[in-house]
């Protein structure tokens, strides 16, 4: 047991406090006070500093024992730049168009649309266009981006909400599909989120969830490089620990998929070279977008019909 900062927790998913570590950095964030972190949180600098990612050895969800509290997240998060900005507009486009491709082989297609962290609405845009939702609830910190994701909605009726942990102006068994886009990831209390968004699922309502994967290929050649393993994540998922998460949680149906990420050749040369210890930030390079399944999960939950 060490003296940390940072509050101790049992495991997210099933309560159990039995962790086993299993991936640190050289220097573990619960040994390194607040102050000392903020500079890592906004990537300021290339040595990587993350809490402990431990095993549950009840039911094998991986977690972070320490972690910020809520408050001192609200504080780094309001602080923070904005999401993915070396991933230029078309490839986060692309990449956004073909969740909403996936979501729509099996979601309802009716009722109503909720997205939590929905950012300018790049899904919102795709299903206003092409389906007739009746009501799109939108549930975004950032209120830079409001006037875009109100847009979004191409005049559809929509509700655009700051606080993502309570969904109680939507009404229960309304929600045709509902999204969560590296979202749940971030969460502290994921299956809390879980629970509500069930509540608010009609009949064969669908959850579409995209997160990393911790099994992936990509985290096994990279290690302890693989990128999830950062401050944002107070836990990562695989296929069987989302799936036992989501059936705790009351979904009847889930099936998972690796989903496909574009990236500008650019952007993945740079990360290639740097995991290799080269850098080429200033190199000029090719900005064409290419997709590749690496690292990332699509889970579909259904509720029964
Ligand atoms: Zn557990």
């Amino acid at each position: 047991m060490i003296d940390s900062e940072f509050p101790r927790r049992n495991c997210p998913a099933c309560g159990a406090d039995q962790p086993r570590d299993e991936v640190f950095s050289e220097r573990r964030a619960e040994t390194v006070s607040l102050e000392e972190l903020r500079p890592f949180w906004a990537g300021l600098f290339k040595e990587k500093v993350f809490f402990t990612y431990a095993r549950c050895q009840s039911c094998d969800q991986m977690y972070t024992p320490h972690f910020f509290t809520s408050a001192q997240l609200g504080e780094l998060y309001a602080n923070m730049a904005p999401n993915m900005e070396d991933v230029p507009g078309p490839a986060l486009e692309a990449t956004q168009r073909d969740y909403w491709r996936e979501a729509r082989k099996t979601a309802p297609l009716d009722g109503g649309f909720l997205e939590i962290g929905p950012d300018i609405g790049y899904i919102v845009r795709d299903a206003a266009l092409e389906v007739k939702y009746d009501h799109y609830w939108l549930f975004e910190p950032n209120r830079a981006v409001h006037a875009e994701l109100a847009a979004a909605t191409n005049g559809k009726p929509h509700t655009i909400s700051t606080d993502m942990d309570d969904l109680s102006p939507v009404p229960d068994g309304s929600i045709g599909l509902a999204v969560m886009v590296h979202v749940l990831d971030h969460l502290l209390d994921p299956a809390a989120i879980l629970s509500q968004i069930r509540t608010k699922l009609k009949p064969g309502g669908a959850l579409m969830i995209v997160t990393h994967n911790e099994k992936s290929l990509l985290r096994l050649l990279m290690g302890v490089k693989f990128p999830p393993f950062c401050l944002q994540h107070p836990e990562l998922y695989n296929p069987n620990t989302m799936t036992k998460l989501l059936k705790r949680a009351g979904y009847e149906t889930v099936t998972i998929g690796r989903s496909r990420n574009y990236f500008p050749l650019a952007f993945m040369i740079r990360q290639a070279a740097w995991t290799a210890g080269i850098d080429l930030a200033k190199a000029p390079l090719p900005q064409t977008p290419i997709g590749l399944k690496l690292g990332n999960m699509l889970t579909l939950a259904k509720v029964a019909a």
